[in-house]
């Protein structure tokens, strides 16, 4: 990420810098595929996350201190705001 580029306080890390995206990547393509929410599911929790006030900037979630996109792909998953299952 360059020092001129600035991203909402919304942006998650698939709307962040190539770096960032790739290490998302990364971590989901290393998660079994049994143990995967499906896509429908893992972007319907993904938008609740936008909208929550708890996501800070850097893609985290400040209930729990987790990457939102990590906790999202996981399919027994939970918000810990019960906000998404
Ligand atoms: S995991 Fe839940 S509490 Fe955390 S940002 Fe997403 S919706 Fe909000």
């Amino acid at each position: 990420m360059s020092d001129t580029q600035r991203y909402c306080r919304k942006c998650l890390l698939q709307d962040q810098a190539e770096d960032a995206r790739g290490d998302l990547n990364r971590y989901l393509d290393a998660i079994h595929p049994e143990d995967k929410a499906d896509e429908v599911l893992y972007f319907k929790r993904l938008e609740v996350c936008r909208q929550c006030e708890l996501l800070g900037g850097d893609a985290t979630c400040a209930a729990c201190g987790c990457y939102v996109e990590f906790r999202a792909i996981l399919a027994r998953g939970k918000c810990p705001k019960s906000y998404w299952k």
